[in-house]
């Protein structure tokens, strides 16, 4: 296994629509594994396959980061040629990715989602996601798509900005629950640039 290198917003290769895996060849088993260790190095939660260059339809997700239990917090999928089936309902988002380095973004995506795949089994799957689980899903499923989340963020800010803004909201009020703070936090930048102009 092999550390890849990360393919950067400006890179033509992000924008372009990948094609399908025809087979599962050693060489994709071989840059699954070494995505992993990519994704895991940058301490990512995802990452398609167009971001370290290989323009085929598939990616890594390892969603389920705030799950209590250690199997299903380290679990760690593999997409190939994958379809998002249904989605259902809204949510606003802040999203980050490897090929965005030092942004956050406010994204709208799906609430609940399901999507199948290939393993590298060559066995499919399909899965139901909702909430954090399904933006990660839709996010590297868009990459394969060409589309990177800052293509259709509805505001951006930088990542120091964003820890600044949550700092400030976490001495503001301790006793609020995650999910709330993600509007709050948006509405916070734009109350900063309203009283900075
Ligand atoms: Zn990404």
């Amino acid at each position: 296994m092999a550390l890849r290198n990360i393919t950067i917003r400006g890179d033509e290769v992000l924008a372009k629509k990948c094609k399908p895996v025809k087979e599962i060849t050693p060489r994709i088993a071989e840059a699954c594994a070494d995505m992993v260790e990519t994704m895991l190095a940058a301490d990512g939660v995802g990452i398609a396959a167009p971001q370290v260059g290989i323009m085929k339809r598939f990616f890594i997700a390892m969603p389920h980061v705030d799950a209590e239990d250690e199997e299903t917090r380290d679990k760690i999928y593999v997409m190939i040629n994958p379809e998002i089936t249904y989605k259902e309902g809204t949510q606003e988002s802040s999203e980050g990715c490897l090929s965005v380095p030092g942004y956050m973004g406010l994204v709208d995506r799906p609430y609940k989602i399901r999507i199948k795949g290939t393993d590298l089994q060559g066995e499919e799957h399909e899965y139901e996601f909702e909430g954090f689980e399904a933006t990660v899903f839709c996010h590297e499923y868009d990459h394969l798509d060409g589309i990177l989340y800052s293509d259709i963020a509805k505001d951006m800010m930088t990542v120091e900005e964003y820890s600044e803004i949550l700092h400030e909201l976490q001495e503001l009020h301790t006793d609020d629950d995650e999910e709330s703070d993600n509007a709050e936090i948006w509405e916070k930048k734009k109350e900063k640039e309203r009283s900075n102009q």
